[in-house]
C-alpha cells in the first residue's frame, strides 16, 4: 500500500545530485510511515531531544526498510546535540570511538546509535583520500551530504511524522535505484567500503545500482585494501548475514568484482570442485536468516574456508605428515592467511577450528570414540556441517544418516550400528574392554583434531 502512495505522490523525474537548496517535507499522508511503526527507544530519544531544543530525527536504514515494507533491525538517530550534551541527557548512554564519535543510548534490550550532524568536509584523511576522523559537526543538510546514498538520507521526525529528504531519496526508492550522493569515484575514494554495501544493499532492497555508482567499482575495488581488517571483516558478515548472500555474490561475481573486493571470496569461489559446498552453505544462511533463525558466523566462515582447508591438509598429508598433525596446520594456515586481510575475531575463530576438528572424527565409528562423539557439546553444529558436505557431494549421504540414527537410540540399536559398520569394514566387531580406572584428576588426553 505504501508504494502505491509512493506511486502516486512522487512520480516526478530524479534531479541531478547537487542538494537543493530547500529539502522536501513529505507528510504522513504521503509516505504512510506511523510512529508506531518506529522503535519505542528511538522515538523516545527524539522526543527528550527535542524537548531540549535540539534537532532529533530517525535517519538511514530504517526510514528506507520501512519505506520499502521491511521490518527494520536497529534506529539510528541524527542530531544537532553535540555526543557530550547527548550523554548528558541519558542516564544509560555512552560515548563510544574516538576518531568517530556517537553516543550509545540503551532503552531497555535495545541500543539508539546517536550521531552529531556532520560536517561537510571530514577532518581527517590518508593519502587516497580516505576520511581517517571526523569529529567535526554541521547542519542537517551538510549532514545529509556526508551520507553514502539518496535512500539513507532521509530523516523522519517521529514527532511530526515527517520525512525530510535533500536528495530525493524516496523517489529514488520508488523508482527502484540505488544512487551515491555526489561523485561515485570521490565517494568511493573516502570510503570504499561504500561499494560493498552498494552492492549488499542493492541485492537487499532489489534496487538496481544507478549505472554512475557501478561503473567505477571495477577499477576501484582495490582501494579496499587500505580499509582496517577489522572493519572489512564487520561488513563480510553483513553481507554474508543479509538473507541474501547468494544474490550479493552471484552479482558481484557476474560483474567480475568478487576479486579483490572479500579476500575470502577470491580463494572460494576460484575452486570449481568447491563451488557447489559454497553455494549450498550460503543458500542454507539465506534460507534460516529469512526464517529469523540464528546463524553462526563460526559455521559459515568454517563451511566458505573448507575446501581450502581440506585441499591443504591432503597437500600435507601427501607429504609425509601425519593426518592429525596435518589437519591442525592446515587449519592454522588457512586462518592466518585470512587474518591479514580480514580480522577473524579470535572467538570465531576458535569455533571455526572446532568444527572442523570434529570432522575427522565422524570417520571413526568404533566402540567408545562414537559414544564420546554424541555427548561433545559442539556435535550438532559438527554433524549438520557433516550433512552439508555430504549434500554437495563431498562424502557419502550414509554418513551423516548413521550418525543421526546412532545419535538418537537406544543402547542395543547403538551396539548392532556399530556392529554393522565394522562387518562393512570387514573388521571384526569391536571388542568391548573394560576400562582400568583412570587416577582422580587425570583427563582424556586426544588431539582436537585427530583424523
Ligand atoms: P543496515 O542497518 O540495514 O545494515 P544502514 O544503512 O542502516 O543499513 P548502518 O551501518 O546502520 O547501515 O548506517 C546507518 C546510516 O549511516 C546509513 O543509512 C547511512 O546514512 C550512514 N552511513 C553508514 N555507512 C556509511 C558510509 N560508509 N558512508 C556514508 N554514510 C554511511
Ligand atoms: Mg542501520
Amino acid at each position: 500500500m505504501i508504494r502505491k502512495l509512493l506511486r502516486k505522490v512522487f512520480s516526478y523525474r530524479v534531479a541531478p545530485f547537487s542538494a537543493p537548496a530547500e529539502p522536501a517535507r513529505i507528510p504522513v499522508s504521503q509516505h504512510g510511515i506511523r510512529r508506531e511503526q518506529v522503535s519505542n527507544g528511538a522515538v523516545k530519544v527524539c522526543a527528550t531531544l527535542q524537548d531540549r531544543g535540539y534537532q532529533a530525527y530517525i535517519v538511514g536504514g530504517a526510514i528506507r526498510d520501512l519505506l520499502v515494507g521491511h521490518l527494520p533491525k536497529d534506529h539510528d538517530v541524527a542530531t544537532d546535540a553535540t555526543p557530550e550534551e547527548v550523554r548528558a541527557l541519558f542516564r544509560r548512554s555512552r560515548i563510544i570511538g574516538r576518531r568517530f564519535k556517537i553516543v550509545h543510548v540503551m532503552n531497555g534490550p535495545e541500543t539508539i546509535e546517536v550521531s552529531t550532524f556532520r560536517a561537510s568536509q571530514a577532518t581527517e584523511t590518508d593519502k587516497h583520500g580516505r576520511v581517517l576522523a571526523d569529529n567535526s559537526y554541521g547542519s542537517q543538510a551538510e549532514d545529509a551530504i556526508r551520507r553514502d546514498f539518496t535512500v539513507n538520507a532521509l530523516y523522519y521526525d517521529p514527532l511530526t511524522e515527517t520525512i525530510i529528504d535533500y536528495h530525493h531519496g524516496v523517489a529514488d526508492l520508488q523508482q527502484k535505484t540505488l544512487r551515491v550522493i555526489g561523485e561515485p569515484r570521490a565517494r568511493y575514494r573516502e570510503d570504499p567500503v561504500r561499494m560493498l554495501r552498494a552492492v549488499r544493499l542493492a541485492a537487499k532492497l532489489s534496487l538496481i545500482i544507478d549505472p554512475t555508482a557501478r561503473a567505477p567499482i571495477r577499477d576501484m575495488a582495490i582501494l579496499l585494501e587500505n580499509v582496517p581488517a577489522a572493519r572489512l571483516f564487520d561488513e563480510t558478515l553483513k553481507l554474508l548475514m543479509s538473507g541474501n548472500a547468494v544474490r550479493c555474490i552471484g552479482q558481484l561475481r557476474e560483474e567480475g568484482l568478487h576479486h579483490g573486493l572479500l579476500p575470502l571470496l577470491d580463494i572460494v569461489l576460484d575452486q570449481p570442485v568447491a563451488e557447489r559446498f559454497i553455494w549450498l552453505a550460503l543458500e542454507k544462511t539465506d534460507d534460516r536468516v529469512r526464517a529469523d533463525k540464528p546463524v553462526s558466523a563460526s559455521f559459515l566462515f568454517a563451511a566458505l574456508l573448507w575446501p581450502e582447508v581440506s585441499r591443504t591438509w591432503k597437500g600435507r598429508q601427501a607429504t609425509g605428515e601425519p593426518p592429525y598433525l596435518a589437519l591442525s596446520n592446515a587449519m592454522d594456515e588457512v586462518l592466518a592467511a585470512q587474518a591479514q586481510r580480514l580480522a577473524i575475531t579470535r572467538r570465531v575463530a576458535g569455533d571455526i577450528k572446532e568444527l572442523w576438528g570434529l570432522q575427522p572424527r565422524f570417520d571413526k565409528r568404533v566402540g567408545r570414540t562414537s559414544y564420546r562423539l554424541i555427548e561433545h557439546p559442539k556435535f550438532r553444529a559438527g554433524w549438520d556441517f557433516l550433512q552439508l558436505r555430504a549434500q554437495a557431494g563431498g562424502i557419502s549421504e550414509e554418513l551423516p544418516a548413521w550418525w543421526d540414527h546412532f545419535a538418537h537410540t537406544g543402547h542395543d540399536e547403538r551396539e548392532k550400528l556399530l556392529r554393522a559398520v565394522s562387518t562393512d569394514n570387514g573388521k571384526a566387531p569391536a571388542r568391548k574392554r573394560r576400562r582400568r580406572r583412570k587416577p582422580a584428576g587425570a583427563t582424556t588426553l586426544e588431539p582436537n583434531c585427530a583424523p
